[in-house]
């Protein structure tokens, strides 16, 4: 979870923040989990503040570059303990691995951390080296088990970088709800949830384009629903001149750049929104409208080479 491309997450601030101006609305914005945390409620600072730190304890517990947090730890012995938090996240990650057909996995750490190193090398991987990074994927062999988590074969690493941040967003969410707040807009660089309403009715949000800063494709209006856009424009590696979308196809060792371009998911809680995303992203319009037509209550917008644009059909209920 690096920090390269924010554009998305601002533009989406400052639309949500023309909202909120004039309210009894406060809004604050924090660095965590490698990203802008922006959280907009009717609340108080301390509700806020009580938000804000379980996201950053759901980043001290799953960050796979945090020395010592309990992904990295799994990561270092292959087998572990962990909470029931990130136990939660790994059981709904496979989820979505069988859901997508093995598009979506955890399991992408050797690649990830492969990519990574092309960048600092300045070169792409060879074919071998993918190869071997490829042969460590699959989310068939990630055991949870009463609290205890296993990796079945030896390098295999777990990378929750495309979930993590919607699972957060969930929880402040709840602790939100807890403390009594009604309204409120929790956005983790792009994996959002609209608790209630805004100022001015239900919380507006904007679709990046793609491909051109500051410009939005549409505006959807959300109510007690998560958003979140996977996009290859928000973070990547550049490769030889050349950018390489952070998001790797797990069938093919390769990062996708350019078809697609953007994946937006609305879902009933951020933690799916978050996982779907990353996941048809990898699948792309054709396969991934198939399974999203399959989910009750989720909606996507796709946008594809050359700007092509697909819905699936409830997605026109939120315009
Ligand atoms: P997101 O920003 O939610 O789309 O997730 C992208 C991040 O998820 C990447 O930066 C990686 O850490 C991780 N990732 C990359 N490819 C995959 C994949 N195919 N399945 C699950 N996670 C992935
Ligand atoms: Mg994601």
């Amino acid at each position: 979870m690096r920090n390269f491309c924010y554009f998305f997450v601002v533009v989406l601030s400052l639309l949500i923040l023309s909202e909120a101006g004039s309210s009894k609305y406060i809004t604050q914005t924090r660095i965590l989990m490698g990203t802008y945390v922006t959280i907009i409620c009717d609340g108080s600072r301390e509700d806020i503040n009580g938000a804000f730190s379980v996201i950053k304890k759901v980043e001290n517990l799953m960050s796979d570059q945090l020395p010592g947090s309990e992904i990295y730890l799994l990561n270092q012995k292959g087998e572990g303990e962990v909470s029931n938090w990130t136990a939660e996240v790994i059981k709904k990650a496979v989820e979505f691995s069988q859901i997508t057909g093995g598009a979506f996995d955890i399991s992408v750490g050797p690649l990830v951390d492969l990519w990574r190193n092309a960048e600092l090398r300045g070169r792409v991987p060879f074919s071998k080296e993918l190869e071997r990074a490829r042969s460590l994927v699959g989310y068939r062999n990630i055991a949870v088990e009463n609290g205890r988590v296993k990796l079945k074969n030896e390098g295999m690493r777990l990378d929750l970088g495309g979930i993590a941040k919607g699972y957060a967003v969930d929880k402040a969410i709840g602790v939100l709800k807890r403390r009594g707040v009604k309204n409120a807009l929790v956005n983790a660089g792009g994996d959002l949830f609209c608790l209630g309403e805004g100022p001015h009715g239900k919380w507006r949000v904007g679709i990046q384009h793609p491909r051109e800063e500051g410009k939005i494709v549409g505006i959807i209006k959300i109510s007690n629903k998560a958003v979140a856009t996977s996009g290859d424009y928000r973070r990547y590696y550049v490769i030889e001149g050349r950018r390489h979308g952070h998001i790797i196809n797990p069938f093919t060792g390769w990062t996708i750049q350019g078809n697609p371009m953007s994946v937006t998911i609305i879902a009933p809680d951020t933690t799916t929104a978050d996982a779907l995303a990353t996941g048809i992203f990898v699948l792309g319009p054709d396969k991934g409208m198939k399974i999203i037509n399959e989910l009750p209550d989720v909606e996507a917008m796709i946008i594809g080479e050359g700007m092509s644009i697909f819905t699936s059909p409830g997605w026109r209920n939120y315009y």
